[in-house]
């Protein structure tokens, strides 16, 4: 048995933390598994490290910050392998450069090239617990600098070495009890799911359930990781993410989840004529920028066009630099941006199968007032932007209206 186990950053949160988590891998451990432990840095010390570094520069080098950044897991690396050697379990501590993980040269946001386990299965082959720094590699080219895997990255460190050792279980141990239908920190009658398909986490956590990393479920879907989120507080059985099944489709939705970290941008009277997306876009998408939704309206009088559409908040200003300037160029009338947007979003599988689950969701979102500024759909999802200040009734109404709370 080959077990990965990742604890997040409250299950690392102080010194009597790290000695419960080490209790819990030494169970494991001496029950006779194979454990490979990955670690998030302690709660808050990524957001301290990124603060200092705003107080130096406004713009800091990414180059530099991945290297402050990744200092946080390699601490509690450290920490948690002492408090295991403490308990009498041989364990080491392993960098994301001492177990292999091989990355591109995207500083801050680096995605995974290859994985050389040799190291770590040796290590796990001679009966010692190997821990893990988690959301870093480093770069394969050049001087193999440090990297990092972007925000929440420990979830995809841990999920890639699970694929790389073909564990037999990826458990992410976090401060809630699984995958909620919705975060129980803003419904608190969330219901706590046993099993959700690949599929629906993936649009679950891209639309802004912070429980696992968008790219971590991504790996996991791709290579079949067997993956199952849990407390490192107790010991209830948790939620499984599996392949979909027959049952999953009956359910029409799954969960509610929002996503406060999106910008409205709106280029406003672009003439309408071929080629304008086409341009704004691949500008955009050239600068590395993220577009999600997009809408276009023609004017009555069918001679100009307004372009609305959202990127991630942290881009927003570079947004606007690049349709400004896109502006002037076609002599359209200018950019509009509007900070303070939320995305709101229903997801299941069921979906596909069913009619009227977009309507209801309006309506229960009209019932309220609450108005609409952009919509999309696939098929297993409907997203509404909002404004924000109602981001919070909206996830709690469209809990109750699709009665996804607790049976009583
Ligand atoms: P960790 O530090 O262990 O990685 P995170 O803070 O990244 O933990 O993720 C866990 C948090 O995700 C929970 O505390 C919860 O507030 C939030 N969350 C958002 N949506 C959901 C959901 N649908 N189910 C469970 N938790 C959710
Ligand atoms: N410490 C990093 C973060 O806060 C990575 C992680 O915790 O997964 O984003
Ligand atoms: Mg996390």
């Amino acid at each position: 048995m080959l077990l990965v186990q990742k604890y997040g950053g409250t299950s690392v949160g102080s010194l009597e933390r790290i000695r419960a988590v080490a209790r819990r891998v030494s169970e494991a451990a001496r029950s006779g598994a194979k454990v490979a432990v990955v670690v998030s840095a302690m709660s808050g010390e990524t957001d301290r490290l990124l603060r200092l570094a705003m107080e130096i520069s406004e713009r800091p080098d990414e180059r530099e910050m991945d290297l402050l950044l990744s200092s946080g897991e390699r601490v509690s690396a450290a920490l948690t392998a002492l408090a295991l050697r403490q308990m009498g379990v041989t364990a080491r501590s392993f960098t994301g450069r001492q177990c292999g993980i091989i990355t591109d040269g995207a500083h801050t946001r680096a995605r995974i090239e290859t994985i050389s386990a040799g190291r770590l299965m040796r290590a796990l082959d001679r009966g010692e617990v190997a821990v893990i720094a988690g959301f870093q590699g480093i770069s394969s080219s050049g001087d193999g600098d440090v990297t990092t895997l972007g925000r929440g990255g420990s979830d995809l460190t841990a999920v890639a070495l699970a694929a790389a050792l073909k564990a037999d279980l990826c458990e992410i141990y976090t401060d809630v009890e699984g995958v909620y239908t919705a975060d129980p920190g803003i419904v608190p009658e969330a219901r706590k799911l046993d099993r959700i398909s690949y599929e629906e986490m993936l649009e679950l956590a891209s639309l802004g359930a912070k429980v696992l990393q968008t790219r971590s479920v991504e790996f996991a879907k791709k290579y079949g990781v067997p993956l199952v989120v849990r407390s490192s507080f107790n010991d209830m059985p948790g939620t499984y993410i599996t392949k979909e099944d027959e049952e999953m489709e009956k359910v029409l939705v799954s969960g509610v989840t929002c996503d406060k970290n999106q910008s409205k941008l709106t280029l406003l009277g672009a003439p309408d004529k071929p080629g304008i997306a086409s341009r704004l876009f691949s500008e955009i998408a050239g600068a590395g920028l993220v577009v999600d939704m997009i809408v276009q309206n023609i004017s009555a009088d069918g001679k100009s066009a307004d372009i609305s559409f959202t990127v991630p908040r942290t881009d927003s200003r570079r947004a606007v630099e690049i349709t400004g300037r896109l502006a002037r160029d076609l002599g359209a009338r200018g950019v509009d941006v509007k900070e303070e947007i939320s995305k709101v979003s229903i997801v299941g599988v069921g979906m596909r199968t069913h009619s009227g689950v977009a309507s209801k969701m309006f309506d229960a979102l009209a019932s309220h007032n609450i108005n609409i500024l952009m919509i999309s759909t696939s098929e297993i999802k409907v997203s509404c932007v909002i404004d924000s200040k109602y981001a919070e009734l909206a996830v709690r109404v469209l809990h109750e209206a699709f009665g996804l709370e607790k049976a009583a």
